[in-house]
């Protein structure tokens, strides 16, 4: 090495070396966890409520907690890096062959699979204003540029995301429903845009929130990859199905597109624990359908309070709902304070909304009466 660029080096900070759009990357701001508002505010963990990050209040499936204990001992080996079982109980589920299943550290690393093997510098990626974060996390990691189309009533204005493709185009992302608006798209209208878009773009379609459709609205989108062989239909574990902290998510896509999906995963990103409980919580429906019923009662004891309070809210199709207080920052802070963990969502553009996850019973309950009092502070 030559003494020049030795020189160079020292006075470099490695840190300023890292390529400018990494360094530009506002990191993903998570729902607080429970542990640490308790430290912060010296309260019990017990005491507190955390309905900031979409999770399932019942927790996880009964059985997939029993294949979980079974499976422990075997924590020494490397898991299955094919997922092999979880692909063929997939594959079953969906009537698509296996290697057109794709699988995740949860359905946040498909759709940064999806980004890495398609985008580059110079290359464009295109989602919805007040779309779900990762999509422009995961792109501008790449260096590709990220088109940002105006949302419609808080949704994703479809024309216009189509018209805003452009030749550098690799990648359009749609959260269906979206979060953090719920907002949802019906699916002849997704066909219309399916049908629209170039079929050398990717159409990313993340229905992470699939399960809590009504069953008449849910597409049968796994049908649709044989008319588009650009569709990666993602979906997840962490949220009806109760697995999140597992991280296990998957893509349905056609098989070169898996291949090439597959070329930039981590060998083992989905662990041995993980794979085993989401076989045994897929076989597991009647959890999925308590899940989904849970959510309809909590949705409209929440919006019917709103209604009550004289809040606005976005009507959601998924397991939260975004509604309006005008402060969120200061309304968030408040309730905070008295051990109820919502989200704020300025990040998203959307500083005087907060979005609040549905929970059982007793933790809307909770909810209301925390929020009804903090309300009347803040008017
Ligand atoms: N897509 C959407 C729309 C989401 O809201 C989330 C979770 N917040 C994800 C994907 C990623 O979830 P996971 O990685 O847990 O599957």
């Amino acid at each position: 090495m030559s003494s020049a660029v030795a020189r160079d080096e020292v006075v470099l900070d490695v840190c300023e070396r890292a390529p400018a759009y990494v360094r530009g990357i506002a990191p993903y701001q998570p729902g607080k966890p429970i542990s640490e508002l308790a430290r912060e505010l010296g309260l019990r963990e017990e005491g507190i409520i955390k309905l900031a990050s979409n999770e399932n209040p019942l927790g996880a499936s009964p059985k997939a907690l029993a294949a979980l204990q079974a499976a422990l001992a075997e924590t020494g080996r490397y898991p299955d890096g094919n997922g092999f079982e979880l692909k063929a109980a997939l594959s079953r589920k969906y009537g698509v062959s296996q290697d057109r299943v794709v699988l995740g550290n949860g359905s946040n690393d498909v759709l940064e699979m999806a980004a890495r093997a398609f985008l580059a510098p110079g290359a464009s990626a295109v989602y919805s204003q007040h779309a779900f974060a990762v999509y422009p996390l995961a792109t501008q990691a790449t260096g590709a540029a990220g088109i940002e189309v105006p949302a419609r009533d808080f949704g994703h204005d479809l024309d216009a995301m189509a018209a805003a493709v452009r030749d550098d185009t690799r990648i359009v992302f749609i959260a269906n429903p979206n979060n953090p608006t719920g907002t949802w798209i019906a699916p002849a209208d997704l066909l219309g845009f399916l049908r629209k878009v170039p079929a050398n773009v990717l159409v990313v379609l993340d229905e992470a929130y699939n399960e809590y459709l009504e069953p008449a609205q849910r597409g049968d989108s796994a049908r649709w990859l044989d008319e588009f062989p650009n569709l990666v239909i993602s979906r997840t574990f962490s949220k009806a199905y109760g697995l999140a902290g597992l991280r296990v998510g998957y893509a349905l896509v056609r098989a070169e597109v898996a291949d090439l999906m597959n070329r930039v995963r981590q060998p083992f990103n989905v662990s041995h624990l993980a794979q085993v409980a989401a076989i045994a919580a897929l076989a597991d429906q009647e959890f999925v359908q308590k899940s989904y019923e849970l959510n309809r009662e909590g949705m409209q004891v929440l919006t019917a309070a709103f209604s009550r309070l004289g809040l606005s809210w976005i009507p959601s199709h998924a397991n939260f709902v975004t509604f309006k207080v005008g402060d969120g920052a200061g309304v968030f802070q408040s309730l905070l304070k008295q051990g109820v963990i919502v989200r704020p969502i300025g990040a998203y553009g959307m500083p005087g909304h907060l979005r609040v996850t549905i929970g059982t019973q007793p933790e809307n309950q909770r909810f209301l009466s925390v929020l009804e009092s903090v309300l009347a502070g803040h008017r």
